[in-house]
């Protein structure tokens, strides 16, 4: 395709309709939706290259979520941005089931975001040395990441060494950011002294060993942003009377889908579908919705406690910010707005919210699969 020849000047609305017309010219054909949009573009500068306008997602809400955690406490109501019809709807059930069994528990228990560089090494016998470098030189690596964020400070870092390769995995507290751009700025700066101090190599600032955006094993079990489980006690009587089955079918269901099955197909997640509530949320919200992935690979437990129902959900990964990121964008701050999670101090009670939103789902839809009313939801709802 020819070059349009406009430069990215930023997203003035000037500059947004220039190379819109110019897309407009180069496929002939008028884009009147996407042009038409509520908020000022130069609020997604730091989002966004080549802005041409907005594409617009339904948002609806669930809840009130009674929610008993550490950091979110009392009724939420919880925006979702998504176009599969009968989702809202589903979390919306399961949100009342909760409420109406006295809300659902939430912890977050590991809250660090990872940057893991590779580094070309001469062998293991360099290996080593660079390992004792830096175990020897963690005051150094801190002070320089200092020097690049005031927010996100270095807890720990990891050695994996591979041959003529080593991987160095670091953790941050990131405060109240998502922080991918703060780890990967921090760690750039560790990574060279690094290479000056060891004669190491810098390959790249991201070895794949940090996880981001790919399913990996090592996010599942030792974390990547927050780690958080979720958990609540339903009645009988409730699973009855409103999910129409029984608390074994349930149990059942879970037992034979999401654990025996999802091990059999090999899959990192042990959920109905997790990702479908965290996509609706991080969509909503303004968080990277790349990071669903890691967010799938969540565990779903139903067992039974004295003839009642106990269902939790284990997330590993929850990776989430009330600042930077997406989150400063209108809409999406609005969305935080509505659940108190916009700004300073708000990060971990977001991620509590986001947990107890997939535990809502699950209940519903294990319930939905046991009382084989799933298709039927779909298509009065979906179709
Ligand atoms: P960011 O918008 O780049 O930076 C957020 C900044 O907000 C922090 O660095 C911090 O500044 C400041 N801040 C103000 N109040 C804060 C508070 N209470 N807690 C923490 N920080 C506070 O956001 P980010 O979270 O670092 O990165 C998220 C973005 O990275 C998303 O847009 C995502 O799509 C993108 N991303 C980047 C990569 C990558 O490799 N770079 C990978 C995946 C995703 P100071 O640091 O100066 O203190």
């Amino acid at each position: 395709m020819e070059n349009t020849g406009l430069k990215n000047r930023g997203n003035q609305r000037s500059d947004v309709d220039d190379r819109r017309k110019a897309v407009e010219k180069l496929v002939n054909k008028e884009l009147k939706s996407i042009s038409d949009y509520s908020f000022d573009p130069a609020a997604a500068s730091k989002n966004i290259e080549n802005m041409i306008g907005v594409t617009q997602i339904p948002l609806g809400f669930a809840g009130p979520v009674k929610i008993n955690g550490e950091y979110a406490k009392g009724d939420f109501i919880v925006p979702m941005a998504t176009t599969e019809g009968a989702l809202v709807a589903s979390v919306a059930r399961g949100m009342s089931l909760i409420t109406a069994s006295g809300g659902a528990n939430v912890k977050v228990f590991k809250d660090a975001m990872t940057r893991a560089p590779v580094f070309r090494v001469k062998g293991i016998e360099h290996s080593s040395d660079v390992m004792k470098w830096i175990s020897g030189n963690m005051k150094k690596i801190g002070d320089a990441v200092g020097k690049t964020t005031s927010h996100g400070k270095l807890m720990n870092i990891e050695t994996f060494p591979n041959g003529r390769s080593l991987f160095v995995r670091m953790s941050y507290d990131t405060g109240d950011a998502m922080g991918m751009n703060m780890v990967t700025i921090a760690t750039e700066a560790v990574c060279r002294i690094i290479e000056k101090e060891t004669g190491a190599a810098l390959v790249s600032v991201s070895g794949n060993m940090c996880t981001d955006k790919k399913p990996a094993w090592i996010n599942a079990i030792g974390g990547r942003g927050k780690t958080v489980v979720a958990e609540s006690l339903i009645s009988r009587k409730i699973i009855e009377t409103k999910l129409h089955t029984s608390v074994e079918s349930v149990i059942e269901t879970n037992t034979r889908k999401n654990l025996i099955g999802s091990s059999m197909a090999g899959s990192a997640g042990h959920n109905a579908h997790a990702a479908n509530m965290v996509a609706a949320l991080y969509i909503a919200t303004g968080q990277d919705p790349a990071q669903v992935v890691e967010a799938s690979m969540t565990m779903t437990v139903c067992e039974s406690v004295d003839g009642d129902l106990y269902i939790s959900v284990r997330m590993p990964s929850v990776e989430v910010g009330t600042v930077g990121g997406g989150t400063r964008l209108p809409c999406q701050t609005e969305a935080l707005e509505i659940m108190d999670c916009s700004g300073n101090g708000k990060a971990r009670k977001l991620a509590e919210i986001v947990a107890v939103t997939v535990l809502a789902g699950e209940l519903s839809t294990l319930g939905a699969q046991a009382a084989g009313h799933l298709g039927k939801a779909h298509s009065e709802l979906g179709r």
